[in-house]
């Protein structure tokens, strides 16, 4: 059997119909860049939150932009677990401020334990990433915002809907961050983000700085960007959006089958924190012999993909930081164990069974 580590095809195909009429639908408005669709989207996502909503061009735009309308840059330090995705971080140096790593806890997650001991004069912010689409402690992490008085970023571009104590994620700080990229929970059919925050101030400057500081056609307030979300990406992603619990739940059940079903003494699956509820962006085992079971389980027709085999801070892309190797021991236990099994909506339990199967006997 051949199984795919993900598949973007199915939840198309599942509500095709719907998806191809909300193309048309922009294709005939003659009217594709921030009109009603935009708008649309933007106050449906904002109310699914309880915040408000600017639609952008694509999650990284979301961290840097959503960063620089919180007034950090150069000089500034952000906080940020060690073990994420290279985005996370280029959010914070995009605008001149220090990315300052921390580790992560048993759940992949900031271990807010550790947090504190980072904290400098220079600290402006703390960035949380719901990494797979899990949650960490939340309570806590704004107790020590607070404490600080540090700004909360959260990076929930793996985390669409997922809750702490029944509270969404983006919801909990100054400036909840989404990708929509095809392969995360909600994708578009294209690049696409969105910033949402409590502050309607925060919103509205990031609505003037998305479109070259203008508010008003040529009549531009300060030095912007275009990063602007596009009337075909909002339109597919409302429909997306309309089934959003339906796409967590299949992912939830899928993720409580492996749960159940993984029972190698090689293989532990990181799961999601008590009081949290997770939205399963991947399920992710950790492998002592990880290049072992790769191969493995490639001979017998499964992909899997490593998020992610090099941390940001032994990137060439952060060689400048001068963090070295060995100090975030438990960021890069991760980096070299980690694996990403098959795990999309419209997967079969015969497609699945034959995954675990073959992890169980791995030997
Ligand atoms: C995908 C992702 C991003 C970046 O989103 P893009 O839309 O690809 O720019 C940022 N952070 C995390 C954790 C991600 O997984």
């Amino acid at each position: 059997m051949e199984i795919q580590a993900n598949r973007m095809d199915l939840g198309f195909l599942k509500h095709q119909s719907e998806y191809e009429e909300a193309a048309l639908r922009v294709l005939r408005s003659g009217w594709y860049i921030l009109g009603k669709e935009d708008e649309a989207f933007e106050k449906e996502f904002g109310e699914y939150h309880g915040c408000y909503c600017a639609g952008l061009a694509s999650g990284l735009d979301a961290l840097w932009i959503g960063i620089k309308m919180l007034g950090i840059g150069e000089g500034d330090e952000v906080i940020v677990q060690g073990n994420t995705y290279i985005a996370s971080v280029m959010g914070i140096s995009i605008n001149g401020a220090t990315p300052v790593f921390t580790e992560p806890d048993e759940y992949a997650q900031i271990d807010v334990e550790k947090i504190e001991e980072k904290i400098t004069p220079r600290t402006k912010a703390l960035m949380v990433v719901h990494l797979y689409g899990h949650v960490c402690d939340m309570t806590r992490v704004q107790e020590i915002c607070k404490k600080h008085h540090l700004y909360l970023i959260e990076d929930c571009a793996q985390a669409h809907g997922a809750t702490w104590r029944g509270q969404k994620v983006g919801t909990f700080g100054d400036i909840g961050c989404f990708s929509f990229y095809p392969t995360k929970n909600i994708g578009a059919f294209g690049d696409a983000g969105a910033v949402i925050s409590h502050s309607k101030e925060i919103i509205d400057q990031a609505k003037v700085y998305r479109n070259y500081g203008s508010r008003k056609h040529y009549y531009n307030e300060v030095v912007g960007a275009n990063s602007r979300l596009d009337e075909m990406q909002a339109a597919l992603l409302r429909v997306r959006m309309k089934y959003i619990d339906e796409i967590t739940a299949e992912r939830k059940a899928l993720a409580a089958a492996y749960e159940k079903g993984l029972h190698n003494p090689k293989v532990r699956m990181i799961t999601q924190r008590p009081e949290s509820s997770s939205v399963w962006h991947q399920v992710v085992i950790l492998v002592e012999e990880r290049d072992r079971m790769i191969e493995y389980l490639a001979e017998r027709g499964i992909k899997t993909i490593i998020h992610y085999p090099i941390p940001p801070h032994l990137s060439e892309a952060y060689a400048y930081l001068n963090v070295a190797k060995g100090s975030l021991p438990i960021t890069e236990k991760y980096a070299n164990s980690v694996i990403s099994i098959p795990l999309y909506c419209g997967m079969t339990k015969q497609e699945q069974d034959y995954v675990i199967d073959a992890i169980n006997s791995f030997a």
